[in-house]
């Protein structure tokens, strides 16, 4: 009897043999390689996110793996069937593992338990707390550049299609921010054929602009409005510039560059936006003011020197000096390692914490060649102390350290601009994950047209 079904039964379990043996080990090596990744992630400080992070529902994941392989960043993998975090530190926030769940189980929160992001309160549609004002890009917590550029678009088309009353001199749409999520609404509002204004307090082009020199942008596809696809994934800094130059030209936006935003005050018709040397009425306003505008000081004495700047655009400038750097992150690392490789400079990186972990692995690599090199020497758990005009002093594992010092770049990122949201009347929210506090009962300090 069982002589008959043996050929079968053979037959049987070599399909098991074929089929699942190889889906076991595959599993079990996705598994331990997932588990490897995130113990050294926590070892080494980097699990813990910047700003932005998915957070994945244990009752909803079905550990299908779609999030884990279209994560660029390697931000999560399977471990115990889930999907689960194992690089949280490289969590760039474009959502991409979000849109890909057949489930819908993963979120993305700002913040952790331990580390609190402050935002601006923002609807789905972009629009605060306050009728008629939108935040879109980087401000409202997404970074990256396509990401604002998108959001820029659908806060003008958002904004354009709610029906405040018109005031008789507003102009249908005040764009604050000349970024990337500034300019992706300002073509879009003028494609849709809107009334327009768009102020910046610098050249247009936001953050890009003072990018390192050649510095490699890793972007996605973008669409600008009246331009056309811009099929990119990585571009130097230049091109990428040279591009938005072009979509300006061509479309012909007027942008009013040098105009600082001071106050926003809003009225139950328009808004008055008041700049350093001019005003403004629109029926509505999107701020895409990014949050680099403010960096973060140290606050020690001598920070107010002109040799004290935020940020480096072209370390071939700097070549024979003494220089301290000040930071942790990615555009210290980088601007120390440039700095270091120009003839006869003497770099330090001073960083208080205990380690370098928040930056991208690449530049940490740099930053473990120079230091070996010796054409970065850091300091870790030091702060600066004061700065004169030939040297600086940094408390250095509690004792003061005196260094001749040339040129200070500090990265310490930066600060909301508390004042002008709060004056508007936009409520802030500290995000800690999934929760969440309000931090500001906002109210406008002056009266609106
Ligand atoms: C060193 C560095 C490297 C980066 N590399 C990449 C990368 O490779 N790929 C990527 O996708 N992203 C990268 N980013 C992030 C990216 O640049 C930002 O996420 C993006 O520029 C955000 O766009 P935004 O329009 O929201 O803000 P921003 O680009 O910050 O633009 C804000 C604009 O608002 C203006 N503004 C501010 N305050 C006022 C005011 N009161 N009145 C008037 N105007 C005001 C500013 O002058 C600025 O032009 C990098 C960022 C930095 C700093």
């Amino acid at each position: 009897m069982i002589g008959e079904w043996l050929p079968y039964l053979i037959v049987i379990g070599m399909i098991g043999v074929f089929l699942v043996l190889p889906t076991y080990v595959k599993l079990t090596w996705r598994e331990r390689k997932a588990r490897k990744l995130r113990e050294a992630s926590i070892a080494a400080g980097r699990n813990e996110p910047a700003t932005i992070r998915p957070l994945v529902d244990p009752l909803r994941c079905m550990g299908s793996g779609a999030c884990v392989k279209i994560c660029p960043e390697h931000v999560l993998g399977i471990i115990g069937g889930q999907a689960t975090v194992v690089k949280g530190a490289s969590c760039v926030g474009h959502g991409a593992c979000a849109a890909v769940c057949p489930v819908d189980a993963i979120q993305l929160v700002f913040g952790s338990e331990r580390r609190g992001i402050d935002i601006p309160d923002v609807a789905t549609n972009f629009e605060t707390n306050v009728p008629g004002l939108y935040i879109a890009g980087e401000l409202g917590g997404m970074g990256l550049i396509a990401n604002a550029v998108e959001q820029g678009k659908q806060a003008a088309e958002f904004a354009l299609d709610d029906d405040r009353p018109k005031h008789r001199e507003a102009v249908d749409l005040l764009v604050i921010g000349a970024g990337p999520a500034g300019l992706g609404a300002g073509l879009r509002a003028l494609e849709l054929g809107a009334t327009y204004k768009i102020l910046d307090q610098d050249e247009f082009g936001g953050a890009i602009r003072h990018y390192p020199r050649q510095k490699l942008v890793m972007t996605r596809p973008m669409d600008l409005p009246g331009y056309g696809k811009l099929m990119l994934h990585t571009a130097r800094k230049e091109e990428l510039i040279e591009h938005l130059e072009k979509a300006v030209a061509k479309t012909g936006l007027k942008i009013e560059e040098f105009q600082r935003v001071e106050h926003i005050l809003p009225s139950p018709e328009c808004f008055l936006v008041q700049t350093t040397t001019a005003e403004f009425v629109a029926r509505r306003v999107i701020l895409a003011i990014g949050r680099r505008g403010s960096p973060r000081k140290l606050g020690c004495p001598g920070e107010d020197l002109e040799k004290v700047a935020y940020r480096l655009v072209d370390a071939e400038k700097y070549s024979y000096q003494h220089i301290l750097v000040v930071g942790g992150g990615d555009s210290a690392v980088e601007a120390a390692v440039s700095l270091g490789e120009q003839p006869g400079n003497r770099v330090t990186l001073s960083y208080r914490g205990k380690d370098i972990n928040r930056p991208k692995e690449d530049n940490l690599k740099r930053l473990q060649a120079a230091v070996a090199a010796g054409t970065v020497d850091l300091k870790l758990e030091s702060t600066v102390e004061r700065i004169d005009l030939d040297r600086a002093v940094l408390k250095h594992h509690g004792e003061l350290l005196t260094l001749p010092n040339d040129f200070v770049f500090v990265f310490a990122g930066g600060v909301l601009p508390i004042q002008l949201l709060t004056d508007a009347g936009i409520e802030i929210e500290r995000h800690h994950g999934k929760k969440k506090v309000k931090l500001k009962r906002a109210k406008p300090s002056r009266k609106g047209p």
